[in-house]
This record gives structure tokens, C-alpha cells and sequence, in this order.
């Protein structure tokens, strides 16, 4: 746990899944990033999809809800997808899913967006019954009708499920949700409407830097992923991000860095690279 102003910062560490390092690490040779995360024999690295709970005045805010269960036994081979600990990780927290206030959405990519529903008598329903859902309305617009490109991105049966339920609410541009916890759409890099979380105290930052920074092996600045749909623009929103958070010392959260979730980050020689880790 960690303390930022009002909030208490937890990590849930929910779930993994494998993708092929060649869509995490684009044109990075494999020669190179294989030092970093190595891949199993089919070229797949191991990726947390983990969530990030911020409590703070009776509200426990979740940042993304992973994959979940709803994936046929070929999805899950695909995937490498492992078991679901969402009770198990909310109850180290103290909390259940009924106590979930609000669930915000960094993207409604698959491995962001299914985990917040389940299947249940053949249809999906929301793992998070008293939870609102807050997306960027462009993001969700973008979702139900994607290019050609991220269309396996974009699973139609979630999105939907989604643009649905009661309980969703649109946001259009940056936005204080809650006091101390904004919302900042980052640029189109990685897809249109993608947004991060600043959780601010009296003294640092956090930001969630959803998928524009996924671990720390992407704090390189040309380290971009094949998935971005532009990757030049994604080389430009991590300069502007990474130059701010050095500059205020802020920290900086990892959704999918198979080892560490958070870390300060500092230059060195020109580079930027992670400074110290932080355990939440
Ligand atoms: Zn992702």
C-alpha cells in the first residue's frame, strides 16, 4: 500500500498473459529485448495485466479490470492466459467486488476492458455491480467501430457489453473525476482516445501510464509497441510525459511490466531509465 494524499494506493496483481515479443517490442531487435524479458518457445512474453485500486473518501477507484474468465479454452491457449485472482488480491486489500465505487477504463483494448465482466447464463455481466464505468467517449466510439487494424483488439462482445450497461459514464477531454484523481487523455499514439491517471498528494504524483509506457523495459523513447496504431506520436506523448515526471519527481505505474509496478524514473546519459522501485 501506498499513501498519496487522501488516497491508499493498492496493486492487484490479477492476472498474466503472453503476447509475441514481437508486438510489445516493434522494431527493437530481439537480440536486445530478449535480455530484458525473455521469451518462452513460442516468442511470447509474459505480461501482468494488473489493476490499480486507489481508496479515498468511501470511493475505491480501479484503473483497467485485465481479461477475467470469459475467453474460450483457444483464447486462453492463445493468450497463455492465467487463473483469475481478483477475490484473492480485493481481500488482501480488505475489500470486495460489491465495495468497487467506480472502474475507469485507460482503453477498452481486450486486455483492459473483459476482466470487468463475466459470463453468466450465457450472457456477460458486469463483475462490478455498484461500480460506474468512465471511458473517454472518443475511445468508446473508436472501440465499436475500429480500423482494420485493431479490430482484434477491440472484441465486439465487451465493448458492447460495455456501451450498454447503466452504468457508463462518458468523458470528453481531461477531467478531475474525484479530487486529486484526474483523468488525462495522452494523444492517439497507442489508439484514439486513450487516456492515463494522475493520482495526486501533497508532495509526488503518481501516473498510470496505461499502455503508452506498458513495463519499464518501454521507457526507452523509441521503444514502441507494433500494436500503436502511430508510433511517432507515441514517441512524442512519452518524451512530454517522461520529461514531467522526472521533473516532479513523480512515480510512475507499470500495468504491464511482468516484475515491478511502479518506479521513480531519472536520465542517465542521454537514456531514460527506472530509478527506484515502488511497492504498492
Ligand atoms: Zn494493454
Amino acid at each position: 500500500m501506498l499513501a498519496l494524499g487522501s488516497f491508499r494506493l493498492h496493486t492487484l496483481d490479477v492476472q498474466y498473459f503472453r503476447l509475441d515479443g514481437g508486438s510489445v517490442f516493434g522494431v527493437v531487435p530481439k537480440v536486445l529485448w530478449e535480455k530484458v524479458v525473455e521469451p518462452d518457445d513460442l516468442n511470447r512474453v509474459r505480461l501482468s495485466m494488473r489493476m490499480l485500486l486507489a481508496r479515498s473518501n468511501g470511493r475505491n477507484i480501479l484503473v483497467d479490470a485485465a481479461m477475467g474468465t470469459a475467453w474460450s479454452e483457444k483464447m486462453k491457449a492463445i493468450y497463455g492466459l492465467s487463473e483469475w485472482r481478483l477475490d484473492e488480491e480485493l481481500a488482501n486489500a480488505g475489500i470486495g467486488r460489491d465495495d468497487i465505487t467506480d472502474v475507469v477504463f485507460t482503453h477498452l483494448h481486450f486486455d483492459h476492458v473483459a476482466g470487468a465482466f463475466e459470463e453468466k447464463n450465457g450472457r456477460l455481466s458486469s463483475v462490478f455491480p455498484n461500480a460506474r464505468f468512465h471511458v473517454q467517449r472518443r475511445n468508446l466510439e473508436t472501440a465499436l467501430s475500429p480500423n482494420l487494424k485493431e479490430k482484434p483488439s477491440y472484441i465486439a462482445v465487451f465493448v458492447e457489453a460495455l456501451a450498454a450497461s447503466e452504468s457508463l459514464n462518458l468523458i470528453d477531454g481531461p477531467c478531475e473525476l474525484f479530487p486529486g484523481f484526474e483523468l488525462m487523455p495522452c494523444g492517439e499514439g497507442h489508439t484514439a482516445g486513450h487516456q492515463l491517471v494522475k493520482i495526486s498528494g501533497d508532495e509526488t504524483t503518481l501516473v498510470h501510464a496505461g499502455d503508452l509506457v506498458p513495463s519499464s523495459a518501454h521507457l526507452g523513447l523509441n521503444r514502441v509497441m507494433a500494436l500503436d496504431i502511430l508510433p511517432l506520436e507515441v514517441i512524442n506523448e512519452k518524451t512530454r510525459l517522461l520529461g514531467e515526471i522526472i521533473d516532479g519527481n513523480g512515480i510512475l505505474y507499470f500495468a504491464h511490466d511482468p516484475f515491478i509496478e511502479a518506479a521513480t524514473i531519472r536520465r542517465d546519459d542521454g537514456r531514460i531509465v527506472a530509478d527506484r522501485t515502488v511497492r504498492l
